[in-house]
């Protein structure tokens, strides 16, 4: 099975996301839980949620992703922002129990300047608030570029947030291919490599879910732009790659390419043309 989607606008709801899902190719999909500047959320509409669910059983979905506001900071400075992040991801994490059993995806954070140990701290104390017993959600650590005072460039920051919270059961990585690129973990020649020093400092039981995009930077430039697939420093010969890797392989793959459906639906295309058996 080949999981693929991108990221969609929620705007219409469950079941229009999932209709331009299949338009496009994808039997999965992203979308953020709100405005991803952090507004307030919609009213959760029942029948849209039930009619989604039905044509997602229908199609074989794969699990979804919803994304959290990236303006969210668990770890910041200030205390209403931090409590901001809190509310929002509890918040969040309550609603997500209408489509139970996907996956929960956030920016771990920044420091801004309290240090990397500070901000691992905060981060994990938020956590420990708001994962609960019975959630079917699984939360996912996206990977960061490492851009400024940003909290998880490295594996091991995303290993000592796991580590620091009780529930991690609920705890799983997304691995974004542009912001492991430009953070420095060189998946064009060692892909092998890096995914080997992520079994070592994580575990690979951790990673749930790859955002497959390309980068407009050099390596390890810390910088953080999605380019189109095959169009930026990855390259398209490290996305095949990517895409057939044992270890990669079952997950589901999100792009968060710059492209509206057209764009996504041709690089879903291509990516179903070199996926080998
Ligand atoms: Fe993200
Ligand atoms: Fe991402
Ligand atoms: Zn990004």
């Amino acid at each position: 099975m080949f999981y693929i989607g991108c990221h969609l606008s929620a705007a219409k709801g469950f079941t229009a996301m999932g209709k331009a899902a299949l338009k496009i190719g994808a039997d999965t999909f992203q979308f953020f839980t709100r405005n991803p500047r952090g507004g307030a959320a919609k009213a959760i509409d029942e029948d849209d949620v039930a009619s989604f669910l039905k044509l997602a059983r229908e199609n074989g979905f794969g699990v979804l992703t919803a994304h959290a506001p990236y303006t969210l900071n668990a770890c910041a400075a200030n205390d209403d922002t931090r409590r901001f992040a809190f509310e929002t991801m509890a918040d969040d994490l309550k609603r997500m129990e209408h489509i139970p059993h996907n996956y929960y995806n956030f920016h771990p954070g920044a420091h801004v300047g309290q240090g990397i140990e500070t901000g691992i701290e905060k981060i994990a104390e938020v956590l420990n608030g708001i994962l609960t017993e019975d959630q079917t959600t699984t939360v996912l650590l996206e990977t960061m570029a490492g851009k400024g005072s940003e909290v998880g460039g490295r594996f091991e920051e995303l290993r000592a947030i796991i580590d620091r919270v009780r529930l991690n059961a609920k705890l799983g990585v997304c691995l974004d291919t542009c912001h492991v690129y430009d953070a420095g973990y060189d998946i064009v020649n060692d892909l092998d490599g890096v995914l080997a020093e992520f079994d070592r400092v994580i575990g690979l039981d951790r990673l749930k879910a790859v955002h497959l995009n390309d980068s407009k930077n050099p390596f390890a430039s810390h910088k953080d732009r999605h380019e189109k697939l095959g169009l930026g420093s990855i390259g398209r010969d490290a996305i095949r790659q990517i895409v057939n890797h044992p270890a990669l392989r079952g997950l589901p793959f999100y792009l968060e390419t710059p492209n509206e459906l057209e764009g996504y639906a041709a690089e879903i295309a291509w990516l179903k043309s070199i996926r080998q058996e």
